[in-house]
């Protein structure tokens, strides 16, 4: 294999995963991608559909050339195979007009929300970097600076007898629309939905700076967080590492308390 098993490949459609992360559904799967270097992973519904093994691409459904965003996909993935190892991986943002288009579909007025909630749309990274495995031992996908700092800060907590874990990183916004897909298939309104989940597109969590922490033993995105020792570690620290508290109490987007998100935003 020649790539080191580290990057995520984001396109609008489709995630170009690296071999052995991906989790099998069935002993075929898990036959295949034992082998595979590479897993196409559509976003809309997770489904696999392709793997690239070392004699070519093996497709995982029928019809693989018609499904959107495939020809995309591919190509960057051929690049990706041909470049020598030290070129680096597709670099900047990925277009929003996909996800504006679906939140039309949605009936979800997205400037009437900027607007009430003064957030903005944020857009997907073209690739990411593993930071580790989550509580869940998810892979945790994050920007590649996001990923060195909460590194660092993970480890220098761990040094002060500090034990932190990472809830939730990197989220796509197909992930966030199938929330609420799911939701309105319900019966539920946008407006009821929007009390609870951040309109898609519009999360941290999407640009990939964006982190969920805990600590080990305490229930997950829970206010109790506060009280606990990580978090007065993080108050004191967190900011050295370039991560900042982004809803702290009576944030001005309406947003609850949430001691647990921590968003990298640089060094000042
Ligand atoms: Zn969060």
């Amino acid at each position: 294999m020649r790539n080191a098993p580290h990057l995520l490949l984001n396109t609008p459609d489709i995630e170009i995963w690296p071999g052995g992360l991906l989790r099998a559904r069935s002993n075929h799967d898990a036959r295949l991608l034992a082998r595979a270097s590479h897993v196409l992973r559509r976003k809309c519904d997770g489904r696999y559909l392709a793997v690239q093994l070392p004699r070519g691409l093996m497709p995982l459904i029928t019809r693989l050339p018609e499904v959107p965003g495939i020809d995309h996909a591919l190509s960057l993935l051929d690049a990706h195979l041909s470049l020598p190892a030290r070129i680096p991986p597709p670099q900047g943002e990925l277009p929003l007009h996909q996800l504006q288009h679906r939140l039309d579909q949605l009936g979800l007025d997205s400037d009437d929300y900027a607007a009430e909630t003064g957030l903005w749309l944020i857009a997907e990274p073209a690739h990411l970097v593993l930071a580790g495995f989550d509580r869940y031992r998810r892979p945790l996908w994050l920007t590649r600076p996001a990923a060195r700092s909460w590194q660092r800060m993970h480890d220098a907590a761990a040094a002060s007898g500090i034990a932190m874990d990472a809830i939730s990183g990197y989220r796509s916004h197909d992930y966030q629309l199938g929330i609420f897909e799911r939701k309105l298939a319900r019966g539920l309104s946008v407006s009821d939905i929007l009390t609870v989940n951040a309109a898609p597109g519009f999360s941290e969590h999407h640009g990939g700076n964006a982190l969920d922490i805990g600590a080990p033993g305490e229930p997950p995105a829970e206010e109790s967080f506060e009280h606990s020792d990580a978090f007065a570690w993080l108050q004191q620290h967190a900011a050295d590492y370039g991560f900042h508290m982004s809803y702290p109490r009576d944030n001005p987007h309406g947003i609850i308390y949430e001691p647990w998100h921590w968003c990298w935003m640089g060094i000042a």
